[in-house]
């Protein structure tokens, strides 16, 4: 390491010795001088002696003035020294701390070189860099409590504009503006920027005193030579800083994370014990919120996400906290609530608040929420168990029909059990060879005949008996078992239809229903291909059955997908129409060839009723489309007859045939054949695109 060059250190002392020792020659060379010329000629009047008298004098003139020289270059060296010391132990001062301890040391050690009486580190509070708040302040021999203040029209401003600068005097009559200088009565002012390592100042470094500047190229050395090294700590202490905030923050909402929720839950529930309080813990978790980020992308999901949780923060009272836990899931801590009803009032109330559409550009975003409600002390005494619980309640929120809220329940937890349980038996129910396939005639509203199948599938669980597809699809969508099973289902069910085709009592057309996971992630086109050659089923004879969902997810790709199987020669069909929110413009562009109307539009049905009209007006729709129309649930025969006037032309539902095992279906097909000759005639021909 380069050694220190100590070189600036002038001393007022330094001064005073060499005056002295300048001084001290003086006198001695007029005292020779005037003794020389007078003293021999007292003494004696033989010139002779006045030679060594002469000598003697001379001697004690060098004696006398090497002394004083001696004594004075003695002083001065330790002087030196002494101030050598002092540095040297300012310098290892500063440098073995770190962090506050550290800037401590700096500013003690700035105003004791310096001579002055005050000295601080500071560091901008905001980003327009016009007030700062002290790192470490030094006034009067002791530090003293950290403070905030104003740049604007002090000394300090000057140095964040222009660099190092020094006020060696009257600073309060040039900085009429700064009333901390004139609180402090400064008079002289030498500071220095803090400059980090991307060239950007973080803050001031100052000394300051209340007389004018005695030690001033030393501050300006002093400052200079340790400027470096504070704005290296400071900047470690910043990174410091984003570190703690980072384990303690969310980085896309600004808002508290689990791991600082569930530390304030820790806090909470120490004084809530102690003072008998209520305290609630919220699970809120957005409703298909995955659909927006599927559809319209991340940065727009990312964006609501944001928006989402500072509509939650400004909806709560001040001292509720609001976490997010990441996706879509936020957490909020309710203390010093007096009653159970006090949480489901506010639950309420985060409800309601997220109703007003999000503006994003032109477009409105609905969002809505299911919550759950864990209570302490009813519903958990620890962290976990509330946020466990809260979390249970928000699951049943959500089968409950989502945008609500729930209060937790001690059989929640069975539930969950149940669930989970299922969802081992369910991994093992395909090679336990537990699912069966029941197949549903549709019928030909014009001829009566049946004129296809929709496989639908049941798991004959071993203790609960038949299990219907609402009841484990969802699961096996979840955990991924649904690309396994769907599988199954297409090549079962293919080779079924190959079976009747060969016996001679083909059903027509083979419906198969696709889950949305699936048509995203499988390979589909590749399976469809080989199963279709496996089992000799003619691409044309196989339909299969999409949900809306799937035409809002990746456009572009689904296009590609849905146009690769309609060149392999299968149709596609649009189920549960109605539900969703298809745009018209996709449904033309996409290669579909009809569409199945949502059975909820059936149930509502009475004859002039909005169910009707809906009914109405997707038939016409599909028929300007030129796509065929299915209706499925119908349960009555006014809805039959209403469906055969307004042109329909299949249909499915329980009026005419349940799903049943594969055996029956030639049954029913030789039934319909019977029955379709009292059949009346169809409305309209149709022809399909
Ligand atoms: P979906 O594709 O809309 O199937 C029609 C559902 O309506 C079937 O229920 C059927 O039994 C029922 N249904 C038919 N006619 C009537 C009626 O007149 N009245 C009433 N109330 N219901 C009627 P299911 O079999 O319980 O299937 C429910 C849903 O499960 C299906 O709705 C489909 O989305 C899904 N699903 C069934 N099988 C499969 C499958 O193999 N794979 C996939 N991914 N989903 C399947
Ligand atoms: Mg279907
Ligand atoms: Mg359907």
């Amino acid at each position: 390491m380069k050694s220190l060059d100590l070189s600036f250190i002038s001393l007022p002392e330094e001064g005073r010795i060499a005056t002295r020792i300048t001084l001290g020659y003086l006198f001695i060379g007029s005292a020779w001088l005037f003794i020389t010329h007078t003293v021999p000629e007292k003494v004696s009047s033989d010139p002779t002696l006045f030679s060594p008298l002469q000598l003697g004098l001379d001697f004690t003139l060098i004696v006398l003035s090497g002394a004083l020289l001696f004594w004075g270059l003695r002083r001065l060296l330790a002087l030196f020294k002494q101030q050598e010391n002092r540095l040297h132990q300012m310098i290892a001062a500063a440098c073995s701390a770190t962090g506050e301890r550290f800037f401590q040391s700096l500013v003690q050690s700035l105003a004791e070189a310096a001579g002055a009486e005050y000295a601080f580190v500071c560091e901008f509070i905001d980003g327009s860099r016009q007030r700062v708040r002290t790192v470490a302040v030094y006034a009067h021999g002791r530090i003293i409590d950290n403070f905030e203040f104003d740049l604007t029209g002090t000394p300090c401003q000057e140095v964040i504009k222009h660099g190092i600068r020094c006020y060696p005097q009257k600073v309060r009559q040039q900085f009429p503006l700064d009333h901390l200088a004139a609180e402090m009565q400064v008079e002289s002012y030498v500071g220095i920027p803090l400059v980090d390592s991307q060239g950007e100042v973080m803050g001031p470094m100052a000394v300051f005193g209340q007389q004018g500047l005695r030690r001033r190229r030393l501050a300006e050395s002093m400052l200079r030579l340790f400027a470096v090294r504070a704005a290296a700590e400071l900047e470690r202490k910043r990174s410091e800083q984003t570190i703690n905030y980072m384990a303690s923050f969310d980085s896309l909402t600004g808002l508290p994370n689990r791991q600082r929720f569930s530390e304030q839950l820790t806090l909470a529930l120490t004084s809530a014990k102690e003072d008998r309080d209520l305290l609630a813990v919220l699970f809120v978790d957005l409703d298909r919120f995955k659909t927006i980020n599927d559809t319209l992308g991340h940065a727009v999901g990312d964006w609501l996400l944001r928006e989402v949780g500072s509509r939650l923060a400004t909806g709560l009272r001040h001292h509720d906290l609001v976490a997010r836990l990441g996706g879509d899931e936020f957490m909020i801590l309710l203390t010093g609530i007096r009653h159970t009803a006090d949480a489901g009032w506010i639950a309420g109330k985060i409800l309601k608040s997220l109703d007003p559409p999000f503006a994003f550009g032109s477009m409105d975003l609905h969002v809505a929420s299911s919550i759950g409600i864990a209570l302490f002390p009813q519903h958990g005494r620890d962290p976990e168990s509330l946020m466990k619980n809260a979390d249970t309640a928000m699951n049943r929120a959500k089968e409950m029909g989502r945008n609500n809220f729930q209060f937790y329940a001690s059989e929640m937890n069975a539930r969950s059990l149940v669930r989970l349980g299922m969802e081992n038996q369910l991994r093992k129910a395909l090679d336990r060879g537990e699912f069966v396939l029941h197949y549903q005639p549709q019928y030909c509203l014009g001829s009566g005949l049946v004129v296809g199948v929709e496989a639908l599938i049941r798991w004959v669980h071993p203790e609960r008996g038949l299990v219907p597809p609402a009841e484990f699809i969802p699961l096996a969508e979840e955990t991924g078992m649904i690309v396994p099973i769907g599988e199954w289902v297409l090549r079962t069910a293919c080779r079924e239809l190959r079976r009747w085709q060969l016996a001679g009592s083909s059903p027509g057309q083979l419906s198969v229903n696709l889950s949305a996971w699936q048509f995203q992630h499988q390979d589909l086109v590749g399976l469809v291909r080989q199963v279709l050659t496996e089992t000799g089923v003619a691409a044309g004879d196989l339909v299969l059955e999409i949900t809306e969902s799937v035409t809002l997810h990746k456009v572009e790709e689904t296009m590609e997908r849905l146009t690769t199987l309609r060149q392999l020669g299968v149709q596609i069909a649009i189920d549960d129409f109605g539900t969703g929110y298809s745009s018209l413009s996709y449904l033309r562009q996409f290669p579909i060839q009809s569409l199945k109307i949502d059975r909820s539009f059936l149930r509502d049905f009475e004859t002039g009723s909005g169910g009707s009209g809906i009914i109405r007006a997707i038939i016409a729709m599909a028929r300007s489309l030129r796509l065929e129309v299915v209706a499925e649930g119908v349960e009555r025969q006014d809805q039959l007859d209403f469906l055969r006037v307004n042109g329909c032309d299949k249909v499915q539902g329980f009026l005419l045939s349940h799903p049943v095992p594969p055996e029956q279906i030639s049954c029913l097909i030789a039934d319909a054949f019977l029955k379709s000759q009292a059949w009346p005639s169809p409305v309209r021909p149709l022809r399909i695109k």
